[in-house]
């Protein structure tokens, strides 16, 4: 038999409504959060996520039958999404030049969830000039069974380290298990630059602190410490954009967090979809007015 297609009308800004078909099916079991929960969510905090999520490549972490389910990555555009997604051509490692995905807007965040998307990852450039990124990037993954005071005490000490190289720096909890340290840049240097200057600044760290830190992707190097994964600052990687949804356990959600309020926080998970007022509320409070913003540069070497 075939499904009733349900069609629940979400109304965006300024932008003709998007339809959601079957708002009902259950995505986060366990949490008993459907499709029409996070369009819901998308939809209220569409303010939030499009200064960081609009004219930006994007990576979609879609879960057509919810997150227990088949969970893929999707980067190109398929010309499936309707007219709120664009499509950009970025030339690939040959030459090739393939299309990506962005969008402008909250009618293309909700295209996008009603395409069964979850997770809305980045590139670390905008559309109007690929090569030259306006962020980059610390992604602290823990070992299991390091413990998340570990990640804030790393995220604060690789907070300090770049406030000497004269950048700024802000928290996100991944809403995963880790946090990423986010250095807004002037978009000035172009990849290799910005690249060239994760990896230095990481092994660095690595060198100084080998009990703590880990520079190299190998798992087995990283028993007991933190992988700083530095490799999200490459040409074509993407990170979890702030507030995105992620496809885990709680439906958590990648929250941007001030320095100051860190240590009193338990875990990556700490927001989730359920709370958008209280993000709505947070992100117009002084705490975290500024944040992800700087105008700023990499300093020579
Ligand atoms: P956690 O805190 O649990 O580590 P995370 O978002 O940092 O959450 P990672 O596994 O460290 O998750 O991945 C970092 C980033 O790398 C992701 O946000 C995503 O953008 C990118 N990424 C990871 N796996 C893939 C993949 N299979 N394909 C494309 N991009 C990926
Ligand atoms: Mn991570
Ligand atoms: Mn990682």
């Amino acid at each position: 038999a075939k499904d009733v297609v349900r069609e629940t009308p979400v109304a965006a800004d300024a932008a003709p409504a998007v339809r959601i078909s079957h708002p009902e099916r259950v995505i986060f079991p366990g949490d008993r959060l459907t499709k029409g929960d996070l369009a819901a969510y998308v939809e209220r905090v569409a303010p939030l996520l499009l200064p960081a999520a609009a004219d930006r490549p994007l990576s979609l972490v879609r879960c057509p039958q919810g997150r227990g389910k088949a969970c893929f990555f999707q980067k190109h555009d398929a010309g499936s999404f309707g007219d709120a997604v664009h499509a950009i051509d970025i030339a690939e490692k040959e030459g090739k030049r393939e299309p990506y995905l962005y969008v402008r807007d909250a009618a293309g965040l909700l295209s996008c969830v009603q395409m069964g998307t979850i997770e809305f990852h980045g590139w670390g450039s905008g559309v109007g000039d690929v090569e030259r990124p306006d962020r980059m990037v610390f992604d602290l993954d823990p070992d299991e069974g390091l413990d998340f005071a570990d990640v804030k005490r790393a995220a604060h000490d690789i907070s300090r380290h770049l406030g000497d190289l004269g950048l700024a720096s802000f928290a996100m909890l991944s809403g995963g298990k880790g946090v990423h340290v986010v250095v807004p840049l002037t978009p000035q240097a172009e990849w290799p630059t910005v690249k060239d200057f994760a990896d230095r600044f990481s092994r660095a760290l690595a060198q100084a602190e080998p009990d703590r830190f880990v520079a190299t992707m190998a798992k087995a190097k990283r028993k007991g410490r933190i992988f700083i994964d530095w490799l999200r600052n490459q040409r074509g990687s993407t990170a979890v954009l702030p507030y995105s949804a992620r496809a885990r356990t709680g439906a958590p959600v990648a929250a941007p967090v001030a320095w100051r309020e860190l240590d009193d926080i338990d875990s990556a998970g700490r927001w989730t979809i359920r709370d958008a007022d209280e993000l709505l509320k947070r992100a117009d409070s002084r705490l975290l007015t500024g944040w992800g913003v700087a105008d700023q540069v990499l300093p020579d070497r």
